[in-house]
């Protein structure tokens, strides 16, 4: 069978995560075997589970790094057809070739993440992924100063943390007229 790569994208509060989870749960309906990953960087309610802002969960297996998750993952590759890995955008680039393994092994991957920094930077690997990736579905939310579609993660207040998640009242979604992006102090 060939293997598939699915990238989810877009800024926080678009529902990344409830369409990771919403997948998931369709594939063991299908009586396929899913594993899902994090990276522990995310802190957002649970270490067991990932979790969306609408608080529907699908349980998960919290990982440091990609070594760390090559070693969850492989000694029980042969049992698995479907990995989900939320929050993708905090992986090392060692991501990426361990996405074209797993594909040539006929799994199907499905990676859930931020496309952009609060800097509205391209954030990390995702590019990346996306680039080799079947499908990508790239979701807005709705800006929290208009109701318009945003496609922007506004951070609140000064720290420029690249990694600070979960946070709560720390991001708002914005679209590009309410998007203000944090002038670097440097
Ligand atoms: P992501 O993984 O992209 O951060 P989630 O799947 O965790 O998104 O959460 C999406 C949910 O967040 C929506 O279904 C909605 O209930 C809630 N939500 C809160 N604020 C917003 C917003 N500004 N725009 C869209 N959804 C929002």
């Amino acid at each position: 069978i060939p293997g598939r790569i699915e990238a989810i994208v877009g800024p926080m509060f678009s529902g990344k995560s409830e369409e990771l989870i919403r997948r998931l749960k369709r594939a063991r309906i299908a009586r396929q075997r899913v594993a899902c990953y994090k990276p522990d960087i995310d802190l957002r309610y649970h270490r067991t589970s990932i979790a969306s802002h609408s608080s529907q969960t699908h349980e998960a297996t919290t990982v440091t790094n990609v070594e760390h998750l090559k070693a969850a993952l492989f000694p029980q590759l042969d049992d698995i057809d479907v990995i989900g890995i939320d929050e993708a955008q905090f992986f090392d680039d060692a991501i990426i070739p361990l996405t074209v393994e797993l594909v040539h092994l006929g799994k199907r991957i499905i990676l859930a993440g931020l496309d952009t920094t609060f800097s509205a930077e391209p954030f990390g690997p995702i590019p990346d992924l996306m680039a080799i990736a079947d499908e990508v579905t790239k979701l807005s939310a709705v800006c929290m100063v208009c109701g318009a579609p945003a496609i922007h993660t506004q951070r609140l207040g000064q720290s420029q943390e690249l990694v600070l998640v979960g946070a709560a009242g720390l991001y708002e979604a914005r679209c590009r007229t309410h998007f203000e992006p944090l002038l670097d102090e440097h």
